[in-house]
C-alpha cells in the first residue's frame, strides 16, 4: 500500500522544529505564561463542587500532562499542552462535567503520544481515571486503522455504554480539533468533518448536547461548503441591526406582562445556526431574505422544581395574550419530555409586521438540560419521578450491540436512523408508556417490547381494531400484539420497520434462514469440485471473488437458489493441480468519462475528447491515475473536490459538498485523497442543471435551449424533460462549460424565463 493512503495521523507534529525554537529563551518564557494563563482559565471555568483532593488531583494531572507533552507542538505551531487544557475547559464549562472528567481530559493524549503508561496513570490517579484514559486512547487508536466508519461508530457506542463520560470527553476533544481545523491540509479537514457529521453530531444530538451538535454542524459546513457558509454569515451580519430592533420590539411588551408572575425570568433572542438556516434554504427552496424565523425567542423562568409545569403554562397564557398564537404550532414537551430529556413548551405566535416567531418557554433546569443534555440530566437525577430516559436508551444500545452477527455498516445505518427522529408515545395493553421514533410501525413496537414478541408477531390490534403489521403508530395508540409460534420474519418485514433493534433482529433471523438454505448449496459445490478433481479450500474463496460476492455464505446461497450455475465451471476453468484457473477472455477497458443517461431529447456536444480536465490528485497530474468524474455531482473546474479510491474502478472525483461523496468519505475515510484543479483555461466539462417549472404551452424545450445556446453560446450535451400533471415539469440540462462562472450564468438566464420556477445545480439524491 502506498504511504499516502495512511492519512489518519494525529493533529500533531513532534519535535521542536516549530516557530518556538528560533526565538529562544524569551519565547519559552512567553509560552510558559500562555500555558499558565490557559490553566487558570480552566480552573475558573469549573462550576461543580470540589474538595481539596479534587484540586490537588487536577493540579497533578496538569503537571503530568505539561511534562509529558513538553516536546510536542500542534500543527498550528502552538505548544501541544494547550489542547488538553482547552479540552478540559470545554468539559467543565461547555458540558458541565466534574473533576474526574477534567482530570481525564487533561491526560487524554498522554498514553498515546508520550512515554507515560497506563499503569503510571493508575498508580498516580487511581483505577477510575485510568479507565477513562484507557477508553479515550482506544477510541483514538480505533480511528487510525483502516476500518469502515461504521465499525468506528460501533466502538464509540461500546465505550458509551461502558462509561458515558469517556464519550463526552471525546466530544470535547473533537470540538476543539474542529475549532482549530484551519491549520490542517484541506483533504484532512474534509475527512475529519465527514466523520464528525457522521458520528459525533448525531450522538451529540442523542445525548442532548444541543449547543455542541449545532457547532459541529456549523464547523462541518464551513469545511464542506465554505462559500455558502460565508454567504449566510455575511447576510446574518448585515441584517443584525434590523433583527435586534425587531426582537426588542417583540420582547418589550412581553417583559412587562410576564412581571405579573412575580418570579425571576429572563428572555433571550438568539439567531439560529448557519447550518440550520442553510437547511431551510435548501429544503423549503426559499431565499435567505424570505426566512422570517432566523432566531428563536426563549423565556426562561427560575422556579422550584415542583412548580415548573404550572409556571410554564401560566407563562404560555401570558405570551399568547400579548402575541396571537397559531394554535396548531403548540408543542408540549413539558408534560412528556423527549427521550433525550429535553423539555420545553414551543409555540409560534404572530409578532410585529405579521411575522411568525417561535417562542420556547422553559425553566432554568430545563434550559440546562436542553443545552447540556446528558451531563445536566445526571445532575438532576434522583429527584425525578419519571423513569430514567438515558438508562432506557443505553439499555437499548447495549442490546443492539450484543448482536455480534450484525454487519457494521448495516448496524450503523439502522442505529443512526433513530438518532435524529422525533418521537411518538404509545401504550401497551397494561397502560405502560413506550417511546418510539416517529414513523415506527406496530411491528417496531413488538420488537421494542421483546425480540421474541416481534419475531412471532402475527397480527396487531390498535385501539382494539385489527391493523396491518406495518401500521404507523400514532401518539396515544394502545397496541396489542397477537403472536403465532410458527411465524417467521421475512425479507418483506424490513420494509415495515424503522428501528435499529427490529431491523437487526429481522436481519439476523434471515441470515440464519439463509445459512440453512446455503447448506444445500455448499454440498452441491463440494460434489462438483470433487467431480472436477479440484480441492475445496483451494478454490472456494477464488469463486466468491469470481462471482463478485462478499463471502462464502452468499456463494452457497446463490448455488442453492440456482442463481449460480455450477455446470459452467468446467467451461470457465481449467485445472492446475488442485486449483482452478480461469480461462482468459479479452477484457474491455473501462471508459474514462461516463455517458449521461439519454433523455427524451439528446444533443451530443462536438468535442468529447476535451472533457478530460487538468486535475491534480495528491499533487500529481491526474492523468497518471485511473480516474473518472463522479456522475452524482459532476464536478467541474473550479469546484472544491476530493478523490475517492473505489474498490475496483480507480478513483472517483467528487465535489466537496456532494452528499454521496460525504457518505463514502465518512464510511471509508482512509480511501480519500486530495484533489484540486490547476489552471487550465481550455478544458471543458459537463454540468447538470436541474429545473422545475410550469409548461404553459408548446415549445418549452425550445425556449430553454435557446436561452442557453443563443444567449450564452454554450453547448448542450443532453436535455431531459419530464412532464407531470397540469403542465408541471422537471428536467435536467447537461451543458458543456469551462468553469463554475458559466454555470451560474446559465442558471441566471434560465431563471429569467417565466416558465421556470427553480434552476439549480445539485448532486442527485438517492
Ligand atoms: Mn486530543
Amino acid at each position: 500500500m502506498p504511504e499516502w493512503i495512511m492519512i489518519d495521523e494525529k493533529l500533531t507534529t513532534t519535535g521542536s522544529e516549530g516557530p518556538a525554537k528560533k526565538s529562544g529563551i524569551v519565547h519559552e518564557e512567553k509560552e510558559r505564561k500562555l500555558i499558565q494563563r490557559a490553566y487558570r482559565k480552566l480552573l475558573r471555568s469549573i462550576k461543580s463542587e470540589m474538595d481539596e483532593t479534587d484540586r490537588v488531583m487536577i493540579r497533578n494531572a496538569y503537571e503530568v500532562a505539561v511534562q509529558a507533552h513538553s516536546q510536542q507542538r500542534r500543527k498550528s505551531g502552538e505548544p501541544y499542552i494547550l489542547h488538553p487544557i482547552e479540552v478540559a475547559r470545554i468539559c467543565a464549562e461547555e458540558i458541565g462535567l466534574g473533576p474526574t472528567a477534567i482530570i481525564g481530559a487533561l491526560l487524554h493524549d498522554v498514553v498515546e503520544d508520550t512515554d507515560i503508561t497506563l499503569s503510571d496513570i493508575k498508580e498516580r490517579f487511581g483505577t477510575n481515571i485510568a479507565k477513562i484514559v484507557d477508553g479515550l486512547t482506544k477510541l483514538d487508536a480505533s480511528f487510525n486503522v483502516e476500518s469502515p466508519q461504521a465499525e468506528n461508530f460501533r466502538k464509540v457506542l461500546r465505550t458509551l455504554v461502558e462509561d458515558v463520560r469517556i464519550v463526552l470527553i471525546k466530544m470535547a476533544d473533537r470540538l476543539h480539533n474542529m475549532r482549530t481545523l484551519g491549520s490542517m491540509p484541506q483533504h484532512k479537514q474534509l475527512r475529519i468533518a465527514a466523520e464528525t457529521s457522521y458520528i459525533y453530531a448525531p450522538l451529540a444530538h442523542r445525548l442532548g448536547l444541543y449547543n455542541i451538535k449545532t457547532e459541529y454542524q456549523d464547523l462541518c459546513m464551513k469545511v464542506t461548503n465554505p462559500e455558502e457558509y460565508r454567504e449566510i454569515a455575511r447576510k446574518l451580519q448585515e441584517t443584525k441591526r434590523e433583527r435586534s430592533a425587531f426582537i426588542q420590539g417583540f420582547i418589550e411588551p412581553l417583559k412587562e406582562a410576564l412581571g405579573q408572575l412575580r418570579v425571576p425570568f429572563r428572555i433571550t433572542g438568539r439567531p439560529k445556526s448557519i447550518y440550520s438556516i442553510s437547511n431551510k434554504i435548501r429544503t423549503k427552496k426559499v431565499a435567505f431574505e424570505e426566512i422570517y424565523d432566523l432566531f428563536a425567542i426563549r423565556v426562561i423562568l427560575d422556579v422550584p422544581r415542583q412548580m415548573e409545569r404550572e409556571y410554564c403554562w401560566r407563562a404560555y397564557s401570558i405570551v399568547t395574550d400579548v402575541h396571537r398564537p397559531i394554535p396548531e404550532r403548540l408543542k408540549d414537551w413539558v408534560t412528556t419530555p423527549k427521550s433525550n430529556g429535553y423539555s420545553s413548551l414551543h409555540t409560534t405566535v404572530i409578532g410585529p409586521k405579521g411575522r411568525y416567531v417561535e417562542v420556547q418557554i422553559r425553566t432554568e433546569r430545563m434550559d440546562e438540560i436542553a443545552e447540556r443534555g446528558f451531563a445536566a440530566h445526571w445532575k438532576y437525577k434522583g429527584g425525578a419521578d419519571q423513569p430514567d430516559v438515558y438508562d432506557d436508551w443505553l439499555d437499548s444500545v447495549r442490546e443492539v450491540l450484543e448482536n455480534k452477527e450484525a454487519d457494521a455498516v448495516e448496524f450503523l445505518s439502522d442505529f443512526k436512523s433513530g438518532l435524529f427522529k422525533n418521537e411518538v408515545f404509545v401504550y401497551t395493553p397494561n397502560g405502560d408508556l413506550k417511546v418510539l421514533p416517529e414513523g415506527a410501525s406496530a411491528l417496531d413496537f413488538a420488537f421494542s417490547i421483546h425480540s421474541e414478541l416481534g419475531s412471532r408477531c402475527k397480527s396487531v390490534r390498535i385501539n382494539k381494531i385489527v391493523k396491518p403489521l406495518g401500521y404507523k403508530v400514532q401518539n396515544g395508540d394502545q397496541i396489542e400484539i397477537i403472536t403465532d409460534k410458527n411465524q417467521k420474519p421475512t425479507e418483506g418485514w424490513l420494509k415495515l420497520v424503522v428501528t435499529g433493534k427490529a431491523r437487526s433482529k429481522i436481519r439476523s433471523s434471515m441470515r440464519e434462514e439463509r445459512r440453512k438454505q446455503g447448506e444445500y448449496g455448499k454440498e452441491a459445490l463440494v460434489r462438483k469440485l470433487r467431480n472436477m478433481k479440484a480441492g475445496f479450500e483451494e478454490n472456494v474463496d477464488m469463486l466468491v471473488r469470481y462471482y463478485e460476492l462478499d463471502n462464502r455464505p452468499d456463494l452457497y446461497y446463490g448455488i442453492a437458489m440456482e442463481e449460480i450455475n455450477l455446470q459452467d465451471l468446467s467451461q470457465k476453468f481449467t485445472l492446475d493441480g488442485q486449483t482452478l484457473t480461469e480461462i482468459a477472455e479479452p477484457t474491455e477497458k473501462i471508459p474514462v468519462v461516463e455517458e449521461p443517461r439519454t433523455g427524451k431529447l439528446t444533443r451530443k456536444a462536438k468535442k468529447q475528447a476535451s472533457f478530460k480536465p487538468r486535475l491534480m490528485i495528491n499533487d500529481q497530474p491526474a492523468n497518471q491515475f485511473h480516474y473518472t468524474l463522479a456522475n452524482c455531482c459532476n464536478p467541474v473546474q473550479g469546484d472544491e473536490v476530493f478523490a475517492y479510491i473505489t474498490a475496483n474502478n480507480g478513483m472517483k472525483i467528487h465535489r466537496s459538498d456532494c452528499s454521496n461523496g460525504l457518505q463514502l468519505m465518512a464510511r471509508y475515510g482512509y480511501r480519500v485523497m486530495k484533489a484540486e484543479w490547476v489552471h487550465a483555461p481550455d478544458s471543458s466539462f459537463v454540468a447538470d442543471i436541474y429545473i422545475t417549472g410550469v409548461d404553459d404551452g408548446p415549445g418549452v424545450i425550445k425556449q430553454l435551449s435557446e436561452q442557453i445556446s443563443n444567449k450564452l453560446g454554450l453547448n448542450i450535451r443532453s436535455f431531459y424533460i419530464d412532464g407531470g400533471e397540469e403542465g408541471y415539469f422537471e428536467g435536467r440540462i447537461s451543458i458543456v462549460v469551462s468553469n463554475t462562472n458559466q454555470i451560474s450564468h446559465a442558471i441566471q438566464v434560465l431563471k429569467e424565463l417565466p416558465q421556470v420556477h427553480t434552476a439549480e445545480r445539485r448532486s442527485q439524491e438517492n
